[in-house]
């Protein structure tokens, strides 16, 4: 099994004419036809829907092609939430699951009609104090403990700063009816990145069975099950990777025998996917423009772990073509590092590839979510482009590459250079 880049070596020779590397670049076919696999996996749920997890991938113009595939966005911050209206997302288009929420945040959200999921108990008071209760609330639930899918320990939520606990979601939903709310919604988020296919189902059956029991304690409506973020991709070429059709039949079937027989068969469906909706669909590619030859083989190449943290941040792997020796012999161990005075600033560790030249373009792949986003200045690297591949072939650029001037330009020199 191998990957297979979404870009050819000729093209993106073509591409770096105008946009020199490195640069990120997005697969327009590629993210659409996910999204609507996304949705035909939960078409069985009238309200279903995905509200992207707009961390992944802070970028309005994919914003805006997951919109037109019926998305709506999931914030947790302010300029989120600002990049979120800008884009025309319009009240319950938007879901902000934040925490250690700024005031401010609450009230814009409030102001925009988002659905506003609570992270804890005491926000009830805060968010009503700081912008009034909504008509919908959702709030975050945290089981503790250790999550375990089949013996195996996924997550421990026990250790996990966010969510209410059991007794608190119970008294807070009590309380938020009190004070007038109509309708709620239930939030977890047990475990991340897992290509596991019964995460969704098992994590949905623990939410429905709590919405029978809030349902029967505190007689408030459930209008939604959010099942947040946590769909994993195979980022190992080795690795099975999610069936997102077998986990909206295992969780229509939880739905079928928790929810259904309560009487609560209206309840939607929701998810925050960011990994799943957009890591494979884009590629940091970036050019060998040095090799080093001490105790171990290295390639530098133009780009460093600040405009790709994982690898450097979790020892993430992420798997490299060289572009134009697709087909060739891996032969060669490499250290494939970038120029942050970092020692794991290293987007590879002892691969196997094919002998690289100096001007060959590497495509590190599963760069979609995740990967600009986390972008930093460290070192006064500066941040890549964003190219988009249009699906006629076309190439958008849709986020100029940083500047000098943009680096200095929350600086204000006008005393230093006045003394000179
Ligand atoms: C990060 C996050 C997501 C998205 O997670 P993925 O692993 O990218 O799917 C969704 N919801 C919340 C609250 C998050 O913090």
């Amino acid at each position: 099994m191998n990957k297979i880049p979404f870009v050819t070596k000729e093209q993106i020779a073509e591409i770096a004419k105008t946009y020199p590397t490195p640069f990120h670049i997005y697969d327009e076919k590629g993210i659409r036809e996910n999204a609507r696999r996304m949705k035909q996996a939960f078409s069985w749920n009238p309200g279903f829907r995905e509200y992207f997890a707009v961390k992944a991938t802070p970028n309005p113009f994919i914003l805006k092609v997951l919109q037109e595939e019926g998305c709506g966005v999931d914030c947790s911050s302010l300029t989120e939430l600002m990049m979120s209206d800008a884009c025309g997302f319009l009240g319950t288009d938007i879901m902000f699951s934040s925490n250690v929420t700024p005031e401010e945040d609450f009230r814009l959200a409030k102001k925009l009609g988002a659905y506003i999921n609570l992270d804890d108990f005491t926000h009830i008071d805060f968010l009503e104090k700081v912008a009034g209760l909504p008509e919908t609330i959702c709030c975050r639930y945290n089981p503790g403990g250790k999550f375990q899918i089949a013996n195996k320990i996924m997550d421990n939520p026990g250790d996990a700063k966010y969510g209410f606990t059991k007794e608190q979601i119970i008294e807070g939903f009590r309380i938020l009816k009190e004070k007038g709310v109509k309708e709620f919604g239930l939030h977890a988020f047990l475990a991340s990145n897992t290509t596991n296919n019964e995460y969704y189902p098992e994590l949905a059956r623990i939410l429905f069975e709590l919405a029978v029991e809030l349902k029967e304690k505190t007689g408030v409506h459930i209008k939604f099950v959010n099942l947040s973020g946590g769909v994993g991709i195979a980022y190992r070429p080795e690795e099975t990777p999610s069936d997102i059709m077998v986990i909206g039949q295992g969780v229509k079937k939880a739905f079928e025998e928790v929810l259904v027989p309560a009487g609560m068969g209206d309840v939607s469906i929701f998810t925050e996917l960011g990994r799943f909706m957009l890591a494979p669909y884009g590629m940091l590619i970036t050019k060998a423009v040095h090799e080093k030859h001490t105790y171990k083989e290295y390639i530098g190449v133009d780009a460093c772990a600040a405009n790709l943290m994982r690898p450097a941040m979790y020892g993430a792997y992420h798997h490299i073509t060289v572009l134009g020796k697709e087909n060739a012999p891996c032969d060669h161990k490499y250290d494939v590092t970038g120029g942050l005075c970092e020692n794991n600033d290293k987007f590879a560790i002892d691969r196997m590839l094919p002998k690289i030249d100096i001007g060959d373009y590497l495509a590190i792949h599963d760069a979609g979510a995740h990967g600009f986003a986390m972008g930093y200045n460290y070192n006064g690297k500066l941040r890549s482009a964003e190219l988009l591949l249009r699906e006629d072939g076309s190439v958008q650029l849709i986020r100029r590459a940083e500047t000098p001037a943009d680096y200095f330009a929350t600086f204000d020199f006008s005393g230093l250079f006045d003394k000179k």
